[in-house]
């Protein structure tokens, strides 16, 4: 049903990324419609929408992605002492799409799981701040701010008419150009040159930052930098899965292809086919 919604808009709408079509509750009679949608009714009230005399504007969108960083049913990660629990990971338990509800389901099995771990002395002290040094940014942050959240949305957009519900090749190919383009000209920013700079040195924790405005702007600057790996890799492994399967749909290979039974494995800037998996 969202392949056909998504489709039907992209052949119709001016902006399909904010369009929707319209659902019509009114033939179900009243009195099912309050007992099995409740919330419905509310949300739908709270955006003025009376769902029993006029249609529901809708439109699909993601609300989970499948796959992430590769963990076992431990929660540990491929580097020593780091765990990772919910939706940032990929256990293997979701297969190629999550059934609705197992989301929660799973982060409250492997949460509680990883609640009782026993840790063992971490080996490094915590890093020294006794010499801060205040770092100041406001000249760099200022004439970027605008163009950074731009991006965001640009980002955002993007993956979700190139990698959202319908992929393929050529598509994504133009995706994944954009996305090293606004890589590259981020990396290139005042800004990121400094930051990085810092990051790469040896007294990286003496440095300190002040000012809320200031905090901020560097949690967006990193939250971009990181939605743009994030991309980058999502529009990389969708182009490498020739074939659909679960939530992963190729316009250009419409059948689940039983040879493509493995998880796609990326280390560094490599992209791999695990060992095939069992039904
Ligand atoms: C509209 C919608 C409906 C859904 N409905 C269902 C449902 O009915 N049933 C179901 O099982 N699942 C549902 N899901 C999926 C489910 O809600 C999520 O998979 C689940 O909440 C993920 O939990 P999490 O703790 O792994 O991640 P999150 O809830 O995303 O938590 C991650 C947290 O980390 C914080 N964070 C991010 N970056 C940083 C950083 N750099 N430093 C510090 N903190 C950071 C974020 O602010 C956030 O609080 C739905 C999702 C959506 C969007």
């Amino acid at each position: 049903m969202s392949r056909a919604i998504f489709n039907h808009l992209q052949k119709t709408a001016s902006d399909p990324a904010a369009a929707h079509v319209w659902l019509d509750l009114r033939p179900i009679p009243p009195e099912t419609i309050r007992h099995r949608f409740p919330n419905i009714i509310q949300v739908c009230r709270r955006w003025g929408v009376d769902l029993f005399q006029e249609p529901i504007p809708v439109a699909p969108a993601a609300h989970y992605w499948m796959g992430g960083i590769t963990a076992d049913t431990l929660s540990r990660t491929t580097i020593s002492s780091l765990y990772a629990v919910g939706e940032t990971t990929s256990t293997g338990v979701h297969g190629a799409n999550r059934l609705a509800s197992n989301s929660l389901l799973e982060c409250l099995v492997f949460g509680a799981q990883l609640a009782v771990l026993e840790v063992s002395q971490a080996s490094e002290p915590p890093p020294s701040r006794s010499m801060a040094r205040t770092l100041e940014l406001t000249a760099l942050i200022s004439p970027i701010q605008a163009q950074m959240q731009d991006w965001r949305q640009e980002v955002a957009r993007l993956m979700w008419q190139s990698a959202g519900i319908c992929r393929e090749q050529e598509v994504l190919e133009q995706a994944i150009t954009q996305v090293e383009m606004w890589q590259h000209d981020l990396a290139a920013l005042p800004l990121s040159q400094t930051l990085m700079q810092i990051m790469q040195s040896t007294d990286r924790y003496s440095w300190q930052i002040t000012g809320s405005e200031t905090v901020q702007a560097l949690r967006d600057w990193g939250e971009l930098r990181n939605l743009l790996d994030i991309a980058a890799l999502i529009l990389k492994s969708a182009a490498f899965r020739t074939e659909s399967r679960g939530g992963h749909y190729r316009s250009d290979f419409p059948v689940t292809d039983p040879n493509w039974q493995v998880h796609t494995v990326i280390e560094a800037q490599t992209w791999q086919r695990s060992a095939p998996l069992l039904d």
